[in-house]
């Protein structure tokens, strides 16, 4: 009888054991659960290896850029709309551009395309500060606002065509642009530091990412891999 007990009490035990190791998952622990998973299926496995890189892919809650109705598939494989007829980029071209892109702690970084704002985020776990900027006002208020939320101090975004650059803020030691433009502005080239270096889609029908080194004589430019980034437009001044 003492043994059907002592059985009974553990079999209990293990009952209130698993009910209480079983809460009601957390929201925020699937999401996190959810980026582990995309770091490592979506963005090692094809070759990102930076650890800064990953850790900031772990960090930022991708779910806080994209429309709610959308939060679901915020950490798969895949681009997604963000209205006005634009989108943030599939998690592994954000992790491949910003591994290309070189980022040290000390450098002042210049976004073309805040969109959302999620690129702007993983940028700023890598650099010192961070510039952004949108031509559609609407997503640049949204972003700054997300940005804000979920304090990120470091990043600075304006409303207006990237075209120009950040004149008052140059030179920058990286640059990123994420939309196409036919070929490199100019002006955007100017304001790389020598030894800076810049990461661009460019083309129209095909677009290559193309990397971009300033060295203390010229320019050097090398494709990497091909992209589909929605257009570079220009706004009324340009
Ligand atoms: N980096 C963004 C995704 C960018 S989508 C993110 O993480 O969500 C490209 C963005 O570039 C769009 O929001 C588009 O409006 C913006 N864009 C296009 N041409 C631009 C220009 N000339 N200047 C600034 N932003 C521009």
């Amino acid at each position: 009888m003492a043994h059907f007990f002592r059985q009974l009490s553990a079999v209990v035990a293990i009952c209130c054991g698993m009910a209480f190791a079983l809460p009601a998952p957390q929201t925020t622990n699937t999401f996190t659960q959810q980026r582990d998973r995309m770091v490592a299926d979506q963005i090692q496995r094809r070759g990102v290896a930076n650890p800064r890189v990953l850790e900031a892919m772990r960090t930022v809650p991708r779910h806080r850029f994209v429309p709610a109705t959308l939060q679901h598939l915020a950490y798969t494989d895949r681009p997604l709309p963000i209205g006005h007829g634009q989108t943030i980029s599939q998690p592994f071209i954000v992790a491949y551009m910003s591994e290309a892109l070189g980022v040290e702690p000390a450098h002042k970084v210049l976004e073309i395309g805040t969109g959302s704002g999620y690129q702007a985020a993983v940028l700023a776990h890598l650099a010192r500060v961070v510039y952004t900027i949108e031509i559609v006002p609407e997503l640049a208020r949204r972003a700054a606002a997300t940005l804000k939320e979920l304090g990120y101090t470091s990043v600075h975004v304006r409303e207006g065509d990237g075209y120009a650059g950040w004149p008052e803020q140059a030179p920058f030691d990286r640059i990123m642009v994420t939309a196409a433009p036919d070929r490199i502005p100019q002006p955007l080239i100017d304001q790389l530091r020598a030894g800076g270096r810049m990461v661009i889609p460019v083309g129209a029908a095909e677009q290559w990412l193309t990397v971009v080194e300033k060295t203390a004589t010229g320019v050097v430019q090398r494709r990497t891999i091909p992209v589909r980034f929605v257009p570079f437009t220009r706004g009324r001044a340009g």
